[in-house]
């Protein structure tokens, strides 16, 4: 007999049908006496099939390129700006410390 754990570990490969037999027939038969796993495989059924829905939506390509193509220069301004920044402070911190250096050797 499985318990309720092993049961809701092996939804997804029940429900997918690449569980053994004896595997779906435990599940059945668990499924047939225990009230709550019924209720949990039901509830993985539904969300199994939104999401199987979401992946279901035609991605329209152009407008993906133009989001991809959008996303990559947004990327490349981002990474300019914070090797600017990074450049930028080292030679601030470059800066002032041979100045302090130099104030002290006087
Ligand atoms: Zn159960």
């Amino acid at each position: 007999m499985l318990t309720c754990n092993i049961i809701m570990d092996l939804v997804s490969i029940y429900h997918d049908g690449v569980a053994s037999e004896d595997t779906v027939n435990a599940v059945n038969e668990h499924l047939e006496e225990c009230r709550e796993c019924k209720e949990f495989y039901e509830d993985y059924k539904k969300e199994k099939t939104a999401n199987e829905e979401i992946c279901l939506i035609p991605v329209d390509e152009r407008k993906y390129h133009e989001l991809s193509s959008k996303l990559r220069k947004r990327h490349i301004i981002n990474t300019g700006l914070v090797s600017a920044l990074t450049l930028g402070s080292g030679a601030y911190i470059v800066y002032n410390a041979g100045k302090t250096f130099k104030k002290k050797k006087k």
